[in-house]
C-alpha cells in the first residue's frame, strides 16, 4: 500500500539522485534502496553541465524528488589548484538542475551545500544563521561562493515560484567510494592512504599537512545519506539545515585514530609549510536533532569500514 505523508516520498515515487559517482550520491542511492524505494535513478552519461541534456532527462524521467549531490569537490590542495574548475562545475550544475526542477514541477529538491560556505572566523559550533555574516576562508573561497550561490538560488526559487527546494549543509563526509588520490583527496582518505602505504612499505613516518591543530567535524557517508532522506521527509523550510554528526576532532586526533585503525606503528610529522585552511569547522546540529535525527556510526566505526573498503579496492 502506498502511504501518503504529505510532502514525504512514497515507496514508488520517482527519485533522481543527481551525481551518480559522487561519494554522497552513491550513498544516497544505497540508503534509498535499503529503505525500499523502487524508482530511483541517476543520469546515464548525461553531462550535468549541458542544459539541453538535463532538460531532456527531466522531461523523460519526470522525477518527483531530487537529491542534488553533484558537483566537483576536493580537499584543500585541489581547492587551491583548481578553483575555477570547482566553481564553474558547481555553478553550472546548480543552475541547470534547479531550473529544470522548477520547469518540470519537481515536488521537492534537496541541495547539498558545504560547511565551507560559513565565514572563516565563524562562532563555533556554526549556526545556520551565520551564513554570509563574514569573510570566507581564502583557500576555498571560489568553491564556497559557488555553494552559497546554490543555497541562494534555492531560496530565490522558493520565494519567486514557491518551489519546495531545501538546503542541507553537511559536515566533512568520508566513507567507501571516497577519492583517495594524492592531490585531490580530503584529509580522511588522504591519511588512510598515506598510513596504509607507509605500513605496507615499512616506512617509519608519515607526513600530515599543516599544524594538526585545525578542527573538523566528520560524518560517515551512510549517516549523511540517512540524514538526507530524513530531511527530505521531515523538513520543508527554506532556511538551510546543518547535517552534522557532532564528532568534531583536531587533525592531530584524527591522525592518531587513523593510525590505530590502519595499524601503522611509525611516527607522524607535521608539515607546517602546508596550509591549515579554516581553523575550526564544527556545525551546530540542534535543528536536525530537535527534529529527531541522530547519527549511528562513531568516527572509529566509520574509519574501520572505510579502511576495509580501501584495502579491498586498492
Ligand atoms: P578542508 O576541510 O576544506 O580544509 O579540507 P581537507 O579535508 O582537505 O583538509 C582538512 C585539514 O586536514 C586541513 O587543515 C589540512 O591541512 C589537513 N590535512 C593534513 N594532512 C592532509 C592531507 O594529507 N590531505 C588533506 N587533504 N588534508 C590534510
Amino acid at each position: 500500500m502506498t502511504v501518503n505523508r504529505g510532502n514525504a516520498m512514497n515507496i514508488d515515487s520517482s527519485i533522481y539522485v543527481v551525481g551518480e559517482n559522487t561519494l554522497i550520491g552513491v550513498a544516497i542511492h544505497r540508503a534509498l534502496e535499503r529503505a525500499g524505494y523502487c524508482k530511483t535513478f541517476s543520469e546515464k552519461g548525461e553531462d550535468l553541465k549541458n542544459v539541453s541534456q538535463i532538460d531532456r532527462l527531466f522531461r523523460e524521467r519526470k522525477p518527483e524528488f531530487v537529491f542534488l549531490a553533484a558537483g566537483k569537490t576536493g580537499g584543500i590542495a585541489a581547492n587551491i589548484k583548481y578553483p575555477a574548475d570547482l566553481m564553474l562545475d558547481n555553478l553550472l550544475i546548480a543552475c541547470n538542475i534547479i531550473e529544470c526542477a522548477r520547469r518540470y514541477n519537481v515536488k521537492k529538491l534537496l541541495y547539498l551545500a558545504s560547511s565551507c560556505s560559513y565565514p572563516r572566523d565563524c562562532a563555533q559550533p556554526m549556526k545556520e544563521e551565520a551564513l554570509l555574516t563574514g569573510l570566507l576562508e581564502p583557500t576555498n573561497v571560489a568553491y564556497a561562493v559557488a555553494k552559497i550561490a546554490g543555497i541562494k538560488l534555492c531560496q530565490a526559487y522558493k520565494s519567486q515560484y514557491g518551489s519546495n527546494f531545501i538546503v542541507g549543509i553537511p559536515a566533512n563526509a568520508f566513507g567507501p567510494g571516497d577519492d583517495f588520490s594524492e592531490e585531490d583527496s580530503h584529509v580522511v582518505a588522504a591519511l588512510i592512504r598515506k598510513m596504509h602505504e607507509a605500513k605496507v612499505n615499512d616506512r617509519k613516518q608519515v607526513e600530515v599537512w599543516g599544524t594538526g591543530n585545525p578542527q573538523r567535524e566528520f560524518i560517515f557517508v551512510d549517516d549523511l545519506a540517512d540524514a538526507c532522506l530524513f530531511i527530505m521527509d521531515n523538513y520543508d523550510t527554506p532556511e538551510p539545515i546543518n547535517l552534522g554528526s557532532g564528532m568534531a576532532f583536531s587533525i592531530r586526533d584524527l591522525a592518531e585514530a587513523i593510525r590505530e585503525v590502519v595499524g601503522f606503528n611509525g611516527s607522524i610529522v607535521y608539515d607546517t609549510s602546508k596550509p591549515d585552511g579554516m581553523p575550526i569547522k564544527s556545525l551546530d546540529n540542534s535543528k536536525i536533532r530537535d527534529l529527531g535525527w541522530s547519527p549511528y556510526f562513531s568516527l572509529r566505526e566509520g574509519l574501520a569500514i572505510t579502511y576495509n573498503w580501501y584495502r579491498k579496492e586498492y
